[in-house]
């Protein structure tokens, strides 16, 4: 499969997508360069893992929420202490995720 990134915003799309404009930033079609072999493995070996770490982000939120929950419901101080850790936990989770992500952005692991 051929992927194409526009050089102008960094859009990656296949070659079936492609449209006579770049459909986030409005360039014309020629800025779409092909991406080699091995960044198009990048792309496609990334794909997966980027929506793990998006899950990840995801659940980490839900957790936030439950841990919150617990501490507001405030039932004795052993229940509380766990869901303070969890809220602490899921919060740093989160923030390693993203960081992860922002890293495969920059390494065109996206
Ligand atoms: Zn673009």
């Amino acid at each position: 499969m051929k992927f194409y990134r526009c050089e102008v915003c960094g859009l990656v799309l296949e070659e079936g997508q492609l449209e006579e404009n770049c459909p986030k930033c409005g360039a014309p079609k020629e800025k779409f360069i092909e991406l080699d072999p091995e960044a198009s493995e990048k792309h496609v070996r990334s794909e997966f893992t980027n929506d793990l770490h998006v899950q990840l982000i995801h659940l980490c939120e839900k957790l936030e929420h439950v841990a919150e929950a617990g501490i507001n419901d405030n039932l004795d101080p052993s229940c509380v202490k766990i869901f303070v850790r969890t809220k602490a936990y899921s919060k740093l989770l989160k923030q390693l995720a993203k960081a992860e992500l922002a890293g495969h952005i920059t390494k065109g692991k996206w």
